[in-house]
Order: C-alpha cells, then sequence, then structure tokens
C-alpha cells in the first residue's frame, strides 16, 4: 500500500470494508479505463436550461468534460491512479453497436458527424467528432465489461464520456448518443462471458435506456434508484416491471426530491440489494452517475461523497456474496464541476479498498443537513415497494449477514 501525497489522509473511507490495495502479485486487481478523446465530445451550447431564450445569457454546456477531467485529475494528484490497472481501449464496432441500436440510427449519427453535428434525438446534441467520442465511450464499457467478465480483472470503472444510461436502440436522449452499458452488456453475453447480469443505475435520472434495453429479457435484471419525475418525465415508474418473459427483470425506485443519506441507505438495504441477491447475477454493472448529490444543478437529492462511498461498499460486499465480486462501474452523469470528482475518487477508493483517502471538505456538513435521516413519507414509499416486491416472491426469505455489516 502506498503512503498517501499530497495531503490525502490514509484513514480511507468509513465503508467497514476491509481494504485490499494491491495483491502479492504487484497486479492490481481494480482497472480503470479512461480515454483522452472521450473529453473532447462537444455537445454545444446546451446548459442548464435545454431551451435558450432572448434573456438567457449563453453558457458553457451541462454535460462538459470538466467533470470527468477533473476526477481523472485528481486520481492523479492522490496518488490512486497508481494502485490501478490503467487502461484504454479500441472504440466500439459497428458491429458491436449493432446488438443494441438500429442501423438507421447508426446512419443518422454518422450523417449527422459529417454534416457538422445535430441532435440524435431528444436533447443528444453532437458536433463533428462526437461520434468518435462516443464509440469511444461504449468501447471503454465493453472492455471494462469484459476484463471483469473474463476474470482477467476483478473489478472495474471506466470513466465513459458522454454517457449512455438513456440512449434508446433508435434515438440518443439525455446527452446519450450510445447505450454504452447496453452494447457491453449485449456483447459480453454474446461472447458467451457472462450469461446473467444485474444493472444497478444510481444516476439521478431514470435509467430508461437499461429498461428499454431490456425490458422483456429475463437474463438481465435492470435496477434504477433516481429521483421521481425527473428526465425522462414519461418513465421511471415503479409498475414498470418488465413485459413477457421479463416480467418482474425491471425494479424502478421513484424517489421524492429531497432524499438524502437516509432515503436512500433505506432503499439500499430494505429493497436494491435484497432484489439483485435474489436475482441471483454472475455480474453487477453500476451506472454510476453523480447527478444525486447536493451539489449538482440538475438533480434535487441531498448525497454526499461518504454516501457514494457506502454505496459502492453495499454493491461490493452484495458482489462478494453473489458473484465472485465481479463488479463493473460504468460513469455516467453528474454535472457539478467541483462535487462531482470528490464523489468519484470516494467510490474509486472503495473500489480499490485503497487507504488513499481525499478529504471532502463539504461531506460532514451535508450529512448535518435538515431532513438527511430517513422521512416518513420515504420510509412509506419504501416500504410499499418492498411489500410489493416480496408478494411477487421476488425477495430472498433470509436477510443475509452482509446486508448488516454493509451498514454503518
Ligand atoms: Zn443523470
Amino acid at each position: 500500500m502506498s503512503a498517501a501525497p499530497h495531503g490525502a489522509s490514509a484513514a480511507g473511507p468509513a465503508t467497514g470494508i476491509p481494504a485490499t490495495g494491491i495483491p502479492a502479485t504487484g497486479i492490481p486487481a481494480t482497472g480503470f479505463f479512461w480515454h483522452e478523446r472521450c473529453f473532447w465530445h462537444d455537445p454545444g451550447a446546451i446548459g442548464v436550461f435545454s431551451s435558450p431564450g432572448e434573456f438567457l445569457q449563453p453558457q458553457p454546456a451541462s454535460e462538459s468534460p470538466e467533470s470527468k477531467r477533473r476526477l481523472k485529475n485528481l486520481l492523479e494528484v492522490s496518488g490512486l491512479i497508481d494502485e490501478l490497472a490503467v487502461r484504454k481501449s479500441l472504440p466500439a464496432a459497428r458491429e458491436d453497436l449493432e446488438r443494441f441500436h438500429t442501423a438507421r440510427y447508426l446512419d443518422a449519427l454518422e450523417t449527422g458527424d459529417r454534416a457538422g453535428g445535430g441532435d440524435g434525438g431528444d436533447c443528444a446534441p453532437f458536433m463533428p467528432g462526437s461520434l468518435a467520442a462516443a464509440r469511444q465511450s461504449t468501447g471503454l464499457a465493453i472492455a471494462a465489461v469484459e476484463a471483469v467478465a473474463s476474470g482477467e480483472l476483478s473489478r472495474a470503472y471506466a470513466l465513459c464520456r458522454p454517457p449512455g444510461h438513456h440512449a434508446e436502440a433508435d434515438r440518443g436522449r439525455g446527452f446519450c448518443l450510445l447505450g454504452n452499458i447496453p452494447v457491453a452488456v449485449m456483447r459480453a453475453r454474446a461472447l458467451g462471458l457472462v450469461k446473467r447480469v444485474a444493472i444497478l443505475d444510481w444516476d439521478v435520472h431514470h435509467g430508461n435506456g437499461h429498461q428499454t434495453a431490456f425490458y422483456a429479457d429475463p437474463a438481465v435484471f435492470t435496477v434504477s434508484l433516481h429521483q421521481a419525475g425527473n428526465y425522462p418525465l414519461e418513465t421511471g415508474g415503479f409498475e414498470e416491471q418488465g413485459e413477457g418473459p421479463g416480467l418482474g427483470y425491471n425494479l424502478n425506485l421513484p424517489l421524492p426530491p429531497g432524499g438524502g443519506l437516509g432515503a436512500y441507505d433505506h432503499a439500499m438495504t430494505e429493497l436494491v440489494l435484497p432484489a439483485i441477491e435474489a436475482f441471483d447475477p454472475e455480474l453487477i454493472v453500476v451506472a454510476c452517475g453523480y447527478d444525486a448529490c447536493a451539489k449538482d444543478p440538475l438533480g434535487k437529492m441531498l448525497l454526499n461523497s461518504g454516501a457514494f462511498a457506502r454505496m459502492t461498499a453495499q454493491v461490493m460486499a452484495l458482489a462478494r456474496s453473489a458473484c465472485g465480486g465481479r463488479l463493473v462501474m460504468i460513469h455516467e452523469g453528474g454535472y457539478s464541476e467541483g462535487y462531482a470528482p470528490l464523489c468519484g475518487h470516494a467510490v474509486i477508493e472503495t473500489l480499490a479498498g485503497s487507504n488513499i483517502h481525499v478529504p471532502d471538505p463539504q461531506n460532514d456538513e451535508i450529512a448535518a443537513w435538515a431532513y438527511q435521516s430517513l422521512q416518513p413519507h420515504q420510509r412509506d414509499l419504501i416500504n410499499g415497494w418492498r411489500e410489493g416486491w416480496a408478494a411477487a416472491g421476488r425477495l430472498p426469505p433470509t436477510r443475509h449477514s452482509w446486508i448488516r455489516s454493509s451498514r454503518s
């Protein structure tokens, strides 16, 4: 374990998870996949307000490279990157993209990219060069999933940009051009690396892309923990549970705005983790957005970096219990340029079992905000969903010790 440099402390996050660090072989068990080209995607000037008007001073895009570049830079400055297996990847091939996307949509993207840019469908703007960045982003997800599914790495984090969880088969949506996780999971399954996959999306927005990709597929369990009624407006309800053979394999938890540490912990321990455990996955993929943090301009939730570290530790404990620790985290949204990198570092230091801890000067203050504890309306909603899921026979009969031990 290397010493903590440059002011980073060696205390480690309070996750209750024993450090694993670099194994005796000297090969880091945790992969970190990134590529500079992903930062070159230019979405144009789509800011916090997606419909600029006469009285809106032009502003940089909300989905800018800055929060991701700062996260990568923070890993360098803290020294954590030296404990990771740093990898790049090839861009996603057309053949892989076509497992999820329609040929017509991919053709339109290529034509638009050559013609000077456009919109992938619904608030998914792009400029020339964006398609190369998007294919690179999907390529990172493919490589990360493949490395873990094949056993080459124990777990991995992919710093994907543009994000992917809103992209649907025939259109881009919500800053997303290509479905990074669906394409990666479909390829891994096509190669026979894995059969049963659980996708947990804790981005503050509903993971509609994952839901549509696998809605009728009982081999991929999609779970989305999001702010109710945020983008997209028309999807994300608890009643959307899959169709045909996929009925019972899609779980939405649309939390009321204002959800904080108590609400997320209750949702995770009471329903999300047991539901995934009952599914018995061979691999867990987390759509890791940071826009549920208290500082995000596009979300109205109250998480701090410690909450992201705790959720990561909880999913790691689940992965160890359910699928040999196989866990891949794919970067999604997160628009606070200052705070998202601190949350990302907390996630990656937890994932790597590192003693390098970057102090978050706002963590304790956010935790002390009013209404951070589980509120009655949040408890009633989550317990109701749990009862509904249990009544359908989709929860384990007993609560296992790793859930209790993952609670702080
Ligand atoms: Zn989001």
